[in-house]
């Protein structure tokens, strides 16, 4: 299969975009032959329908700083506001109708796939994508974790799993560093980084 035959999504919350991100969906990639990342930024994610999560367009304008200066990235607005709340599987399949030549690549972290028991219809999406997992620091994929251990066989058959650099970076943690007054800069792109400064992004009542 030619990489045009290929399409790799990341999906997230990107609240803000990091250098974990970039090059989870950067790596994986190229280790696959694919020519284009779409990323698809999650308006309202159904696992943190408790949090309060950044706007839609501010979390849009970060990636689009994010990605500008690599040709391979793509933003979809699949999962935008308009849409309410969005699961994996209702845009993989439109993802697929709109691209019905392609392949779809599910890029995400170790950490998303021990969760993948709480996605919606999660045991269908193996048969409409292929899961790439990247890795993670703290989280392995130990067979013996319930969650794992309940995939049936063809899932590990189908799932490629991708060593990428290790980069202990979350959203989580540059919302707090930010809140607490601590520096965020080399954790994510710099133009990222002035946008949260200048929009006063994170200041109060966005830890969690
Ligand atoms: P939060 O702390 O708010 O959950 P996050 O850093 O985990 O944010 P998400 O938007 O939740 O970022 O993640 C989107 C996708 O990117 C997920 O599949 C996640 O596993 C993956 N990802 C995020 N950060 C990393 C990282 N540092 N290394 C590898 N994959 C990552
Ligand atoms: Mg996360």
């Amino acid at each position: 299969m030619n990489s045009a035959n290929k399409l790799a999504v990341i999906g997230g919350t990107f609240d803000p975009v990091h250098y974990g991100h970039l090059i989870a969906a950067e790596h994986a990639r190229v280790e696959l032959g694919i020519d284009k990342v779409v990323f698809i930024p999650s308006a309202r994610p159904p696992h943190k329908a408790n949090e309060k999560v950044t706007d839609w367009e501010h979390r849009c304008r970060m990636l689009q700083l994010a990605i500008e200066d690599n040709p391979a990235f793509e933003i979809s607005s699949l999962e935008g506001p308009q849409r309410g709340i969005s699961y994996t599987i209702d845009t993989i399949h439109s993802l697929q109708k709109a691209n019905p030549e392609r392949k779809i690549y599910f890029v995400m972290g170790a950490d998303a796939l021990l969760t993948i028991d709480t996605w919606k219809d999660y045991r269908q999406l193996i048969d409409l994508c292929c899961f790439v997992v990247v890795t993670r620091p703290n989280y392995t994929l130990d067979r013996s974790h319930p969650v794992l251990a309940a995939l049936p066989e063809h899932w590990w058959q189908q799932m490629k799993q991708v060593e990428i650099p290790l980069m202990d970076i979350s959203s989580t943690d540059i919302r707090r560093r930010v809140a607490s007054g601590k520096t965020i800069r080399y954790l994510l792109p710099d133009a990222v980084r002035e946008y949260i400064l200048q929009n006063n992004l994170y200041r109060g009542g966005m830890i969690s």
